[in-house]
């Protein structure tokens, strides 16, 4: 899939629509997620325009990688999340249901997260 300019999170990152930010530095922005689903819930998007985790992984340079892993550990730590402990989810692809395509990592914290998927009966 190539990449959609006019998708919500590229608008975020040019400022043309507002976030609630909680970290940005040279690789990544950090914002809480419209419709939380945890008491902590924070996307972590790089700021370069990749669509998903397949496209950043094959196509990414390795500082905007390391940059984007590097701020998204330091963002947990920032929200005070590492005593207790998160979930980091990225959904790619129709399968996931990715609603955005922009490559975002949730973060979910701050009360135990049940299961990490709904059962496979399958
Ligand atoms: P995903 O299904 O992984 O693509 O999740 C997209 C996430 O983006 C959802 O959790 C939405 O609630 C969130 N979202 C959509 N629009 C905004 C926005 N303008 N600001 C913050 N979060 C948003």
């Amino acid at each position: 899939m190539s990449y959609d300019n006019d998708n919500i999170f590229a608008k975020i990152l040019r400022g043309e629509i507002p976030c609630d930010k909680v970290f940005e530095d040279d690789y990544a922005l950090a914002f809480r997620d419209i419709n939380p689903q945890a008491p902590i819930h924070v996307l972590v998007i790089p700021k370069g325009a990749y669509v998903d985790m397949d496209d950043f992984s094959a196509n990414g340079t390795d500082s905007e990688i390391i940059g984007f892993m590097r701020a998204t550990g330091q963002v947990a730590r920032e929200l005070g999340a590492v005593h207790g402990g998160y979930r980091l989810l990225a959904n790619n692809g129709a399968d996931a249901n990715q609603e955005v395509p922009h490559l975002h990592v949730h973060i979910f914290a701050g009360r135990n997260l049940g299961p990490m998927l709904k059962r496979f009966d399958g």
